[in-house]
């Protein structure tokens, strides 16, 4: 018998033909959980919430059996800004990416924290927490889609790369209940947190627990490193194919107490989606009790073969 519910697992999915397109394309690879982008990720505004494609994704996420899903915010977003005009911009953007995503009851909104651009981690931490707060008291209706802030991998003056570092932000946030975490496995270990070894792990996780509680992490980000521990350089790649290696996410696949909260790649593919098929067997393959592998992930996306990883 299995003790531990069964995993949330998925990729990043293209929303090309409307956001809920990227439901049926988290199912064509057996996945039951899945990130979008609501909007062009590379603009600033989008259009108007699609109605229509908001029915769609309510009665298609049961269809397709996926179970959780959550958005990532655009790129371009900085509340760390220091110039009044994009710190501005930045926090409109970001009101407008938790209205769609609450439009669409998404759970959670994963946002880069922002880079403070030379005014210093103080100020930087200062700005994210006054957006986040007039942003909550703007959206009263939409507490129930959390804003996660994402580690990051500490590239130049970008913020949150350390659990100090998010928890400085956090404590500052007024509605603490609409904030949580997102943990990218690439931004950590350029970070620092050694995650190739059980030692790394563990003191990684406790730091996590000092600084926010366990419960603060509501969403993994499964990507291997190119870069080296401690690098500080972003740069995804495919499971077991980069410096954390596979063991590194057996070990977190099979934490009990990740149990429900979700795991998901955003590692390179083209269209055809076949390095998601590839990614998500491997990370199959290396859990220990068969039965928490989602059920669609028990067959080949093409063809409904008894997936050779899984079965
Ligand atoms: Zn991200
Ligand atoms: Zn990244």
């Amino acid at each position: 018998m299995s003790l531990a519910a069964p995993l949330r697992l998925g990729a990043h999915m293209s929303i090309a033909g409307g956001v809920s397109q990227a439901l049926d394309r988290a199912a064509s690879v057996g996945s039951n959980a899945v990130q979008v982008f609501t909007k062009n990720n590379r603009q600033w505004q989008g259009p108007p919430v699609d109605l229509a494609d908001v029915e769609r994704w309510r009665t298609t996420m049961p269809e397709q059996r996926i179970e959780y899903a959550a958005s990532h915010a655009s790129y371009l977003i900085n509340l760390a800004s220091p110039r009044d005009d994009l710190w501005e911009k930045s926090l409109a953007a970001q009101q407008d990416e938790l209205q769609r995503a609450c439009a669409y009851q998404i759970e959670h909104v994963v946002l880069h924290p922002g880079a403070h651009t030379g005014s210093g981690a103080e100020a930087g931490i200062a700005r994210i927490a006054a957006a986040l707060n007039r942003i909550h008291a703007a959206t009263p209706d939409c507490g129930r889609t959390l804003t996660l802030l994402e580690l990051m991998a500490g590239q130049g003056s970008t913020l949150g790369s350390s659990f100090g570092e998010l928890r400085r932000i956090v404590e500052r946030v007024e509605e603490r209940s609409r904030v949580g975490i997102c943990l990218d496995t690439c931004h950590a270990f350029a970070a620092g947190y050694d995650l190739r070894s059980e030692a790394g792990y563990l003191a990684m996780l406790e730091e996590l627990d000092r600084e926010l509680g366990l419960e603060a992490l509501k969403c993994w980000h499964f990507n291997d490193s190119k870069g080296g521990l401690g690098s500080r350089l972003d740069r995804h790649t495919h499971i077991g194919e980069g410096e954390i290696g596979l063991e590194g996410f057996a070990r977190i696949l099979n934490d009990a107490r990740w149990a429900g909260i979700a795991m998901l790649l955003e590692t390179p593919k083209e269209e055809d989606l076949l390095d998601d098929v590839r990614n998500l067997r491997q990370l199959c393959a290396l859990v220990d009790d068969p039965a928490r592998i989602p059920a669609g992930l028990w067959f080949t996306a093409e063809e409904g073969l008894p997936n050779e990883f899984c079965a």
